[in-house]
Protein backbone atom coordinates (compact mmCIF):
# COMPACT_ATOMS: atom_id res chain seq x y z
CA UNK A 1 0.00 0.00 0.00
CA UNK A 2 1.53 2.98 -1.15
CA UNK A 3 0.55 5.59 2.15
CA UNK A 4 2.68 3.10 4.19
CA UNK A 5 5.59 5.36 2.81
CA UNK A 6 4.37 8.65 3.58
CA UNK A 7 5.30 9.55 7.60
CA UNK A 8 1.85 11.34 8.11
CA UNK A 9 -0.64 8.65 6.33
CA UNK A 10 1.12 6.30 8.04
CA UNK A 11 0.61 7.81 11.62
CA UNK A 12 -3.35 8.03 10.66
CA UNK A 13 -5.70 5.57 12.61
CA UNK A 14 -6.86 2.73 10.69
CA UNK A 15 -10.31 4.20 10.77
CA UNK A 16 -9.13 7.93 9.26
CA UNK A 17 -6.88 6.42 6.69
CA UNK A 18 -10.01 4.50 5.32
CA UNK A 19 -11.73 7.68 4.69
CA UNK A 20 -9.11 9.65 3.28
CA UNK A 21 -6.95 7.09 1.22
CA UNK A 22 -10.01 6.93 -1.31
CA UNK A 23 -9.58 10.25 -2.45
CA UNK A 24 -5.95 10.09 -2.94
CA UNK A 25 -3.94 9.23 -5.97
CA UNK A 26 -0.28 8.27 -7.25
CA UNK A 27 1.60 10.56 -9.08
CA UNK A 28 5.27 10.86 -10.24
CA UNK A 29 7.59 13.48 -9.21
CA UNK A 30 9.44 14.89 -12.13
CA UNK A 31 12.72 16.45 -11.23
CA UNK A 32 12.41 20.34 -11.86
CA UNK A 33 8.72 20.41 -12.33
CA UNK A 34 7.11 23.12 -10.54
CA UNK A 35 3.76 22.38 -8.33
CA UNK A 36 2.88 26.44 -7.18
CA UNK A 37 3.75 29.38 -8.84
CA UNK A 38 4.76 31.89 -5.80
CA UNK A 39 1.02 34.26 -4.92
CA UNK A 40 -0.57 30.96 -7.26
CA UNK A 41 -3.16 28.43 -5.46
CA UNK A 42 -2.72 25.23 -4.40
CA UNK A 43 -5.12 22.83 -6.33
CA UNK A 44 -3.31 19.67 -4.57
CA UNK A 45 -1.80 18.59 -1.49
CA UNK A 46 1.12 16.13 -1.66
CA UNK A 47 2.08 13.51 0.58
CA UNK A 48 5.29 12.33 -0.91
CA UNK A 49 6.49 8.50 -0.98
CA UNK A 50 9.74 9.46 -2.29
CA UNK A 51 11.83 12.22 -3.90
CA UNK A 52 12.00 15.90 -2.22
CA UNK A 53 10.21 19.11 -2.97
CA UNK A 54 11.64 22.51 -2.33
CA UNK A 55 10.26 25.96 -1.59
CA UNK A 56 12.05 28.56 -2.44
CA UNK A 57 11.98 31.84 -2.53
CA UNK A 58 13.15 34.19 -5.79
CA UNK A 59 14.95 37.23 -5.53
CA UNK A 60 14.48 40.20 -8.49
CA UNK A 61 18.08 39.89 -9.29
CA UNK A 62 17.85 36.36 -10.06
CA UNK A 63 18.99 34.94 -7.04
CA UNK A 64 17.29 32.34 -5.19
CA UNK A 65 17.69 29.75 -1.86
CA UNK A 66 15.86 27.53 -0.68
CA UNK A 67 13.73 27.88 2.80
CA UNK A 68 11.93 24.21 3.14
CA UNK A 69 12.02 20.28 1.76
CA UNK A 70 9.24 17.85 1.75
CA UNK A 71 9.80 14.63 1.58
CA UNK A 72 8.24 11.06 3.00
CA UNK A 73 8.00 12.91 6.55
CA UNK A 74 5.79 15.24 5.18
CA UNK A 75 2.93 17.16 3.47
CA UNK A 76 2.79 19.92 1.02
CA UNK A 77 0.12 22.40 0.52
CA UNK A 78 -1.82 21.30 3.51
CA UNK A 79 -2.43 24.56 5.51
CA UNK A 80 -2.57 26.27 2.10
CA UNK A 81 -5.81 24.41 1.62
CA UNK A 82 -7.05 24.61 5.20
CA UNK A 83 -6.86 28.75 5.27
CA UNK A 84 -7.67 28.73 1.59
CA UNK A 85 -4.22 30.40 0.72
CA UNK A 86 -2.20 31.17 -1.87
CA UNK A 87 1.64 29.33 -1.71
CA UNK A 88 4.10 32.16 -0.34
CA UNK A 89 6.80 30.64 -2.53
CA UNK A 90 8.14 28.76 -5.53
CA UNK A 91 7.66 25.26 -5.52
CA UNK A 92 9.74 22.83 -7.39
CA UNK A 93 10.52 19.11 -7.31
CA UNK A 94 14.02 18.72 -6.48
CA UNK A 95 14.39 15.03 -6.36
CA UNK A 96 12.35 12.81 -8.41
CA UNK A 97 10.04 10.72 -7.06
CA UNK A 98 6.25 9.95 -5.91
CA UNK A 99 3.67 11.03 -3.98
CA UNK A 100 -0.13 10.70 -3.26
CA UNK A 101 -2.00 13.58 -3.96
CA UNK A 102 -5.69 14.87 -2.97
CA UNK A 103 -7.72 17.81 -4.69
CA UNK A 104 -7.15 20.84 -1.91
CA UNK A 105 -11.27 21.09 -0.93
CA UNK A 106 -11.50 17.12 -0.61
CA UNK A 107 -8.65 18.06 2.13
CA UNK A 108 -10.10 20.66 3.39
CA UNK A 109 -13.45 18.46 3.80
CA UNK A 110 -12.02 15.78 5.37
CA UNK A 111 -9.68 17.81 8.36
CA UNK A 112 -13.20 19.18 9.11
CA UNK A 113 -14.27 15.39 9.71
CA UNK A 114 -11.47 13.74 10.80
CA UNK A 115 -9.35 16.07 14.40
CA UNK A 116 -6.99 13.24 14.27
CA UNK A 117 -6.21 13.91 10.43
CA UNK A 118 -6.38 17.72 10.61
CA UNK A 119 -4.31 17.58 14.14
CA UNK A 120 -1.44 15.52 12.06
CA UNK A 121 -1.59 18.10 9.17
CA UNK A 122 -1.19 20.81 11.24
CA UNK A 123 1.74 19.77 13.40
CA UNK A 124 3.46 19.14 10.67
CA UNK A 125 3.13 22.91 9.39
CA UNK A 126 4.17 23.78 12.42
CA UNK A 127 7.29 21.07 11.89
CA UNK A 128 7.72 23.08 8.50
CA UNK A 129 7.55 26.72 10.08
CA UNK A 130 10.37 25.70 12.34
CA UNK A 131 12.25 23.99 9.73
CA UNK A 132 12.26 27.53 7.51
CA UNK A 133 12.78 29.55 10.82
CA UNK A 134 15.87 27.70 11.41
CA UNK A 135 17.10 27.97 7.75
CA UNK A 136 16.91 31.45 7.97
CA UNK A 137 18.94 31.55 10.86
CA UNK A 138 21.59 29.16 9.48
CA UNK A 139 21.81 31.07 5.97
CA UNK A 140 22.68 33.97 7.62
CA UNK A 141 25.23 32.83 10.17
CA UNK A 142 26.59 29.61 9.38
CA UNK A 143 29.17 29.34 6.74
CA UNK A 144 28.86 27.15 2.98
CA UNK A 145 30.78 24.36 4.20
CA UNK A 146 29.03 23.64 7.30
CA UNK A 147 25.32 24.71 5.27
CA UNK A 148 26.04 22.54 2.44
CA UNK A 149 26.70 19.32 5.03
CA UNK A 150 23.31 19.96 7.19
CA UNK A 151 21.54 20.18 3.76
CA UNK A 152 23.03 16.76 2.52
CA UNK A 153 22.21 15.21 5.68
CA UNK A 154 18.53 16.30 5.26
CA UNK A 155 18.85 14.94 1.32
CA UNK A 156 20.00 11.76 3.35
CA UNK A 157 17.45 11.80 5.64
CA UNK A 158 14.78 11.86 3.19
CA UNK A 159 15.83 10.66 -0.41
CA UNK A 160 19.36 8.45 0.50
CA UNK A 161 22.95 8.36 -0.28
CA UNK A 162 22.42 8.34 -3.96
CA UNK A 163 21.01 11.79 -5.52
CA UNK A 164 20.62 13.23 -9.05
CA UNK A 165 21.70 16.91 -8.86
CA UNK A 166 23.36 19.23 -10.88
CA UNK A 167 25.84 22.29 -9.87
CA UNK A 168 23.24 24.33 -11.12
CA UNK A 169 20.71 23.23 -8.68
CA UNK A 170 23.04 22.68 -5.50
CA UNK A 171 24.55 26.39 -6.06
CA UNK A 172 20.49 27.61 -6.02
CA UNK A 173 19.14 25.98 -2.87
CA UNK A 174 22.20 27.15 -1.25
CA UNK A 175 22.10 30.60 -2.42
CA UNK A 176 25.27 30.59 -3.34
CA UNK A 177 27.51 30.86 -6.81
CA UNK A 178 28.15 27.71 -9.33
CA UNK A 179 32.03 28.42 -8.51
CA UNK A 180 31.41 27.86 -4.40
CA UNK A 181 29.65 24.78 -5.33
CA UNK A 182 32.52 23.45 -6.94
CA UNK A 183 35.20 24.32 -4.38
CA UNK A 184 32.30 22.76 -1.07
CA UNK A 185 31.78 19.78 -3.39
CA UNK A 186 35.61 18.98 -4.40
CA UNK A 187 36.62 19.17 -0.42
CA UNK A 188 34.18 16.94 0.14
CA UNK A 189 35.36 14.47 -2.58
CA UNK A 190 38.75 14.76 -1.67
CA UNK A 191 37.93 13.99 1.90
CA UNK A 192 36.21 10.61 0.35
CA UNK A 193 32.96 11.25 2.22
CA UNK A 194 31.48 12.08 -1.47
CA UNK A 195 31.28 11.43 -4.94
CA UNK A 196 30.44 13.63 -7.86
CA UNK A 197 30.17 13.04 -11.13
CA UNK A 198 28.34 14.45 -13.88
CA UNK A 199 25.28 15.34 -11.57
CA UNK A 200 25.25 12.56 -9.92
CA UNK A 201 26.38 12.86 -6.21
CA UNK A 202 26.62 9.71 -4.17
CA UNK A 203 27.03 10.36 -0.35
CA UNK A 204 29.66 7.60 0.84
CA UNK A 205 29.95 8.95 4.64
CA UNK A 206 26.69 9.95 6.41
CA UNK A 207 28.70 10.08 9.95
CA UNK A 208 31.41 12.30 8.82
CA UNK A 209 28.84 14.85 6.55
CA UNK A 210 26.84 14.93 10.09
CA UNK A 211 29.83 15.43 11.86
CA UNK A 212 30.67 18.50 9.47
CA UNK A 213 27.27 19.76 9.58
CA UNK A 214 26.04 23.11 11.77
CA UNK A 215 23.51 22.31 14.58
CA UNK A 216 21.54 22.81 12.24
CA UNK A 217 20.53 19.79 11.25
CA UNK A 218 20.20 18.52 14.90
CA UNK A 219 17.82 20.77 15.14
CA UNK A 220 15.63 20.13 12.44
CA UNK A 221 15.83 16.59 13.17
CA UNK A 222 15.05 17.08 16.85
CA UNK A 223 12.28 19.95 16.28
CA UNK A 224 10.32 17.17 14.50
CA UNK A 225 10.95 14.15 16.92
CA UNK A 226 9.68 16.39 19.56
CA UNK A 227 6.32 18.17 17.85
CA UNK A 228 5.01 14.35 16.89
CA UNK A 229 6.05 12.99 20.27
CA UNK A 230 3.80 16.08 21.84
CA UNK A 231 1.18 14.60 19.42
CA UNK A 232 1.41 10.84 20.10
CA UNK A 233 1.03 11.83 23.97
CA UNK A 234 -2.10 14.01 23.37
CA UNK A 235 -4.03 11.55 21.20
CA UNK A 236 -3.31 9.40 24.10
CA UNK A 237 -4.14 11.24 26.86
CA UNK A 238 -7.59 12.26 24.48
CA UNK A 239 -8.19 7.84 23.68
CA UNK A 240 -7.59 7.14 27.28
CA UNK A 241 -9.84 9.82 28.66
ZN1 LIG B 1 23.13 26.08 10.22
Amino acid sequence: MPQASNFLLRRLAPASLARVAPHLSLVDLVAAEVLAEPHQRIERVYFPHSGIISCIVELSDGAAIETGMVGDDGVLGASQALDDKVSLNLVTVQIAGRASVMPSEKLRLLAAELPDFKALLIRYEQFFLAQVQQTAACNAVHDIDARTCKWLSRMHDLAGPDLLLTQELFARMMGVRRTSVTTVAGALQAAGLISYSRGRLHIIDIEQIRKRACECDDAVRSHFRRMFEELETATHKVRCA
